[in-house]
């Protein structure tokens, strides 16, 4: 097997392994699940945990059913029912910040259904440029320090704060870059290597993700070029099923994706305040708003500078940002006269239906 192959076959595992397992294949390293895209994970790395996302499984074992409505997402519903049936054990606990109504109930209600995994939560303004709402984040932030610091017994330092926004940095830049060379990769592949992010500590991933952008085959050429647009996509289907009918996806609008890792965070000065501003500088999720980063804009700009032939929206199910959202981006795409497909993504995938959809997507594009 080449380095790049086995690479990917070790970033490819991690999606499939039950986080249960997680410290037995990464010891001395301490795991704490979270949720979404507005959490500050280096406040957290410099408490001396490894942020984890929860990512939603196929198995239903029940749990959930007598927590949450059947109309919340499974997003939401899966992490719940791991938690419950015992999955996340060896977490040192979850964390949310707040990022849409799904999220919001999980959080409030954790703490009674999951006494024995602390939950930590952040309140994330939603009008990004309101004049509060630079001093709302930086207390939320001070609060959440404060409570690590209470938990651990040590105080998190600026020092240590500044080495892991530091780490983090360094990732974004290497993942900035796995962005621009998407065309390199078939689409599974683009889809683990980029997920892995998140599944493992940064200091071991860094350096495989290094050696992974050295490696990649030139360019695949005459291929459909799609950009993504989504929440989270825990299972790869959706890529795998690209990959079969013979596109490639060449950018995304995920809410874990390009988005989240287009700016650093500043080096210099107030470390909490630094990660204030960059989470108020990134391009908004759907239930955030800012008046000069929109995302019809940004997506527009995304299909240009990748050259993409067409979008896919892949919809969780009864996720209602993500469902507003597609109305404004895809009155913008039809205005810019770009093709687009909607696929609605559910607990366990439809591929055989999903294949034949993006087969004739493709076909109808021909690119
Ligand atoms: S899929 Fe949608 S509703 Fe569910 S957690 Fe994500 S953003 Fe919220």
């Amino acid at each position: 097997m080449s380095p790049y192959d086995a690479i990917l076959n070790d970033l490819q595992t991690l999606g499939e392994m039950p986080l249960r397992r997680w410290r037995e294949r990464f010891p001395g390293f301490r795991p704490l699940g979270f949720m979404n895209a507005y959490l500050p994970e280096e406040l957290f790395h410099a408490a001396g945990f490894t942020p984890v996302l929860l990512l939603h499984r196929r198995e239903d074992r029940g749990q959930a059913k007598a927590h949450l409505p059947g109309f919340t997402c499974w997003v939401a519903r899966s992490a719940l029912d791991q938690a419950l049936a015992g999955e996340l054990e060896g977490l040192a606990g979850v964390a949310f910040a707040q990022s849409c109504d799904a999220v919001q109930a999980l959080a409030d209600l954790w703490p009674r259904a999951v006494p024995q995994l602390p939950a930590f939560y952040v309140a994330m303004p939603h009008h990004l440029a309101a004049p509060a709402a630079r001093s709302y984040l930086l207390a939320e932030l001070q609060r959440l320090r404060w409570r690590l610091e209470e938990m651990t017994g040590q105080a998190i330092g600026d020092e240590a704060l500044q080495a892991s926004i530091a780490l983090y940095n360094r990732t974004r830049a290497l993942l900035g870059r796995l962005h621009e060379l998407a065309d390199r990769l078939p689409p599974p592949a683009l889809h683990a290597a980029r997920q892995a992010a998140f599944l493992m500590p940064k200091e071991l991933y860094y350096p495989l993700l290094a050696q992974l952008l050295e490696q990649l085959p030139p360019s695949g050429t005459g291929s459909p070029r799609l950009v993504v647009v989504g929440s989270e996509l825990a299972d790869p289907s959706l890529y795998q099923v690209i990959a079969e009918a013979g596109g490639r996806v060449v950018g995304d609008l995920l809410d874990l994706g390009q988005r989240h890792f287009a700016l650093p965070v500043d080096e210099t000065g107030d470390p909490l305040q630094a990660l204030a501003d960059h989470a108020l500088a990134l391009l908004p999720t759907p239930t955030k708003y800012h008046p000069q980063r929109r995302r019809d804009a940004h997506l527009l700009e995304t299909v240009r500078t990748r050259q993409a032939d067409g979008v896919i929206f892949a919809r969780q199910k009864f996720c209602e940002p993500h469902g507003f959202d597609y109305v404004m981006l895809k009155a913008a795409l039809d205005r810019a006269g770009v093709p687009h497909l909607l696929i609605e993504l559910e607990q366990t995938p439809h591929v055989g239906q999903m294949r034949t959809r993006i087969e004739a997507f493709l076909e109808m594009i021909g690119a």
